[in-house]
């Protein structure tokens, strides 16, 4: 059953959320403050059709959380915010998107820094550059980020390689890589270079072709990759896909890739360490994206977003020893990981407050 708008502002441990409107342009918006413990909050804006308003508020405070620990994790001086701008589905193609965009910056700019905003789903860079109109609290346009989230996941594979077998080369491994896209496509190239055996797929057969002609990868129905035995499943699709439908078909001994929110319920992490599977927890693998897009905001050189990225290695090393000592699934001691971090900023007082 849906919240009610009272149950979400009590049952919530955010600092802030900010319900915005603007008549004059049509504009209903939610900007979710989770944390700036850590530094100001930085999360993406999402331009999408709720189906209600609590619907849309839920989205964004789920979301905002999930980015305090994401960049808390990736050792990024930023805490973690979403927002959200509703699109009514009556108002169609007649929505004044630039009027929207305007809006939402102007109540961004409210917040004197305490919310940064980013390119997210439903929204463009070219978006982004009309939100700076109005405040210039908004992440800078690096570029793509894939190629370094791509790198993050090698690293976090290597480490989870380590932890399991001792050694962290993946020459004569063999990864099995779900989704073909941005991510999936950069994977592939780097684990071939490393000596990896592929076994990829995609919903689009025009970027499988691409992937196996740049790396020779044996190609699969999108099914059948839950089947395939591997040493590694990369899943580099979409979210909920380690789940009690896959997670007893999954033949492999580690699983770490890009997409968001793998687990569908965190049930499923206890799934995977009772089939004695190493899952590395998706926003530690993937935070390579996250640290190159902030790498702007944050006056960071090319070079210290590298040092980021290859040090993701480490972290997820320091994430498997805690969950072995604990005796907890790895997305638990990840958490515990963060809190703790979190805990220890907060005994100095957060510049934001
Ligand atoms: P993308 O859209 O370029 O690629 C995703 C691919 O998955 C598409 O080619 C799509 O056809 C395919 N796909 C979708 N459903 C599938 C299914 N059921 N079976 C097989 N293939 C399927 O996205 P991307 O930028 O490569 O990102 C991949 C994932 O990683 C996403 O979940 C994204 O949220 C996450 N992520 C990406 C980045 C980044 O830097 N791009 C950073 C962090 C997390």
């Amino acid at each position: 059953m849906t919240p009610t708008m009272e149950e979400l502002s009590t049952a919530t441990d955010h600092e802030r959320v900010v319900f915005c409107r603007d008549p004059a342009a049509g504009y209903r918006g939610v900007i979710a403050i989770h944390s700036t413990v850590a530094g100001p909050a930085v999360g993406g804006t999402r331009l999408w059709t709720y189906t209600s308003e609590e619907e849309a508020v839920t989205d964004a405070l789920r979301l905002s959380r999930g980015m305090t620990y994401k960049n808390a994790m990736a050792g990024l001086p930023l805490g973690g915010g979403k927002s959200v701008i509703l699109h009514d589905l009556q108002d169609g193609d007649g929505m004044d998107r630039e009027a929207l965009l305007l809006a939402h910056g102007r109540f961004i700019e409210r917040l004197g820094g305490r919310y940064v905003a980013g390119e997210d789903v439903g929204t463009s860079l070219a978006d982004m550059a009309v939100i700076r109109r109005e405040t210039s609290h908004v992440a800078g346009v690096a570029g793509d980020p894939s190629p370094r989230t791509a790198r993050g996941v090698v690293r976090a594979m290597l480490a989870a390689a380590l932890h399991r077998w001792g050694s962290d080369g993946l020459a004569g491994r063999t990864v099995a890589i779900q989704g073909c896209g941005h991510v999936g496509f950069h994977l592939a190239r780097e684990l071939q270079e490393s000596g990896a055996g592929l076994v990829v797929t995609d919903l689009d057969p025009e970027r499988v072709r691409r992937v196996v002609a740049a790396t020779g990868a044996r190609a699969v129905e999108p099914d059948e990759i839950f089947d395939v035995a591997a040493d590694v499943f990369a899943p580099c699709a979409l979210g909920a896909i380690l789940n009690s439908g896959t997670v007893p078909r999954l033949r492999v001994a580690i699983v770490t890739g890009a997409a968001n929110n793998q687990l569908r319920e965190p049930e499923d992490g206890e799934r995977l360490r009772e089939r004695n599977i190493l899952y590395v927890p998706d926003y530690v693998a993937n935070a390579g994206g996250v640290i190159f897009g902030c790498s702007e905001v944050l006056g960071w050189s090319e070079e210290a977003v590298n040092e980021r990225v290859e040090k993701i290695y480490t972290t997820v090393l320091e994430v498997l020893r805690l969950a072995d000592q604990q005796d907890e699934p790895p997305h638990v001691a990840a958490d515990r990981l963060v809190e703790r971090h979190l805990k220890a900023l907060q005994g100095g007082v957060s510049r934001w407050k």
